[in-house]
């Protein structure tokens, strides 16, 4: 069948893309329909046609999916934000559930039945609405001069006026009124991209879960906010509010904060503790490997809500100062959860040696810290291993070492000249997954166990079979809903080193050269 643009066509849909989005096939022919749902029947308008394929708009639900449900935000279509709201959350964990899994199957090329035999049920959220600590509103006008603040919509740069986002925490509406009432009033200018005119560019509010501290931070196109004093004082009263800061940004770039930031009012930063969980699984928990089997297709109830009773408070939290410009993950219930998944993972005992590569602020090593001998991060922004050092001294802990660089550089060097050793290596690498000269070097250590921490599991997989091939076994995958309502899914593995009949590990000369796989 052959389409062509502008072409409307009916189809259901039976299956979704990597974003969320519908696919249905005619002849075989697919369309990949943005905002269609698994089980719908749409008509949709041609847009794009490719050889096999074709992108189309979604023009009219003609029967709706039963796994449709009312979306809390009015805008969800047009933002870039949210791509799956519509679905219910049941169906999108299972959705990113089946994700890791093809992916495993179709990129690892691990068998379907070990891929259901090592899979453990995903960790959804109880409450999946209001779990971001940080959002970043553009400030603009609208087609009749009124000041706006609010979303770019998906893949553009027009904004939709809208303060209350469904994922962002309750007080940012009353502070973006509250900063939009200032500008009105003081005859403040908001920012216009195309002329590069006008003065306040974004907002940035950040929010300590923990804490309940909120800190809120006004990027302008300019040296100083004209009325500041007035500003400070209308936003400090908003409840929480400890830090209100302002950043200058000139540039005429799409990087939203300036490098410069001024404290206006209270504190530079604000604190946040993030809670570490024993992990408790057994009778009556759902996370022994073979009660997932067959999970695909319908996600088990218990997998889902039912998860999160295995993790139990165990009563020691690691605290952070956090900064306008500090990376910090923005769903702190989910992070509670997947960085006690990894330390779980870990298995550590007190005795380890423990490398933390792609660390960040340090936030894994930490947690690890706390149950292993030493730990060592390695990241490549100096200013997160700056925060890192804090933060690790903030915990008094002194058994963490940083190191500034490149993880495919500061690793192979080290070992070269140092021959570091590690009983577990933990990696979080960016969507790219860990370089190839990294994985080589990881197999070359040898350590007993290797946790990997993904954002993207297509890169995962790819990474997972080069350590499989190079000696290791992949023993669990556990997929954790870190951006509900989103297409995104974080997944945390444990790969263990094999050993030979003979009782020897794995030896350096059979790992295996891992370039084919870049190509
Ligand atoms: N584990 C941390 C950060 C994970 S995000 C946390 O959970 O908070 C991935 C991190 O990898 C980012 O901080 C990024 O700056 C860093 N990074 C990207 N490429 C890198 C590389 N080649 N070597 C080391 N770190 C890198």
């Amino acid at each position: 069948m052959e389409y062509k643009k502008n072409d409307i066509v009916t189809v259901e849909i039976t299956d979704m893309g990597h974003d969320g989005e519908g696919i249905g096939k005619v002849d075989g022919y697919a369309l990949f329909i943005k905002d269609a749902l698994i089980g719908d029947v749409v008509e949709a308008k041609v847009m794009k046609t490719m050889k096999n394929y074709a992108f189309a708009r979604l023009e009219k639900v003609l029967t709706p999916s039963s796994f449709r449900v009312e979306p809390k935000c009015a805008y969800h279509r047009q933002c870039g934000g949210c791509q799956i709201q519509a679905l219910s959350y049941q169906k999108q964990l299972e959705f990113k559930h089946n994700k890791i899994r093809n992916n495993l199957i179709r990129i690892g090329k691990f068998e379907e039945a070990f891929v259901d035999s090592v899979m453990e049920p995903i960790v959804g959220m109880e409450q999946p609405y209001h779990y971001r600590n940080k959002a970043q509103f553009p400030i603009g006008t609208d087609k009749e001069g009124n000041l706006i603040a609010g979303f770019y919509a998906g893949r553009t740069h027009t904004i939709i006026a809208n303060t209350d986002c469904a994922l962002g925490v309750a007080e940012n509406e009353q502070i973006l009124e509250l900063v939009l009432q200032y500008m009105r009033e003081n005859r403040v200018t908001a920012y216009n991209e195309e002329t590069g005119k006008g003065l306040v560019r974004h907002v940035l509010i950040r929010k300590g879960f923990a804490t309940g501290e909120i800190m809120v931070c006004i990027v302008i196109n300019g040296k100083s906010l004209p009325a500041e004093q007035t500003f400070v004082d209308m936003i400090k009263k908003v409840t929480g509010v400890s830090s209100i800061s302002v950043s200058v940004n000139k540039e005429r770039t799409n990087v939203i904060m300036g490098k410069e930031i001024r404290t206006l009012w209270g504190n530079d930063t604000i604190e946040d503790s993030i809670r570490i969980y024993d992990v408790v699984q057994g009778e009556g928990n759902v996370s022994d490997a073979s009660s997932t089997a067959g999970m695909h297709g319908t996600c088990d109830m218990r997998g889902t809500f039912g998860a999160n009773s295995e993790f139990v408070d165990s009563g020691r939290a690691v605290s952070f100062r956090i900064s306008p410009l500090s990376f910090y993950q923005v769903n702190p219930v989910q992070t509670e959860k997947l960085y006690s998944m990894a330390l779980h993972y870990a298995g550590l005992t007190g005795q380890e040696t423990v490398w933390d590569l792609y660390c960040g602020i340090g936030t894994i090593s930490l947690f690890l810290a706390q149950s292993a001998k030493q730990v060592y991060g390695v990241e490549i922004v100096e200013q997160a291993i700056r925060d890192a050092r804090q933060n690790a001294s903030r915990n008094n802990i002194t058994n963490a070492q940083f190191y500034v660089g490149k993880a495919e550089e500061v690793l192979p060097d080290l070992y070269e000249k140092e021959g570091i050793h590690a009983d577990v290596i933990v990696v979080d690498p960016p969507r790219k997954g860990c370089d190839e000269k990294c994985l080589e070097t990881m197999l070359k250590m040898q350590p007993e166990r290797i946790v990997y921490v993904s954002c993207d599991s297509a890169t995962l997989a790819r990474d997972l079979r080069v350590l499989c091939d190079g000696g290791y076994e992949l023993k669990r995958v556990r997929g954790c809903d870190m951006f509900p309502m989103t297409g995104h899914v974080e997944t945390v593995c444990l790969l263990s080193r094999k050993i030979d009949k003979k009782g020897f590990t794995y030896r350096e000369e059979e790992i295996p050269d891992c370039e084919c796989i870049y190509g």
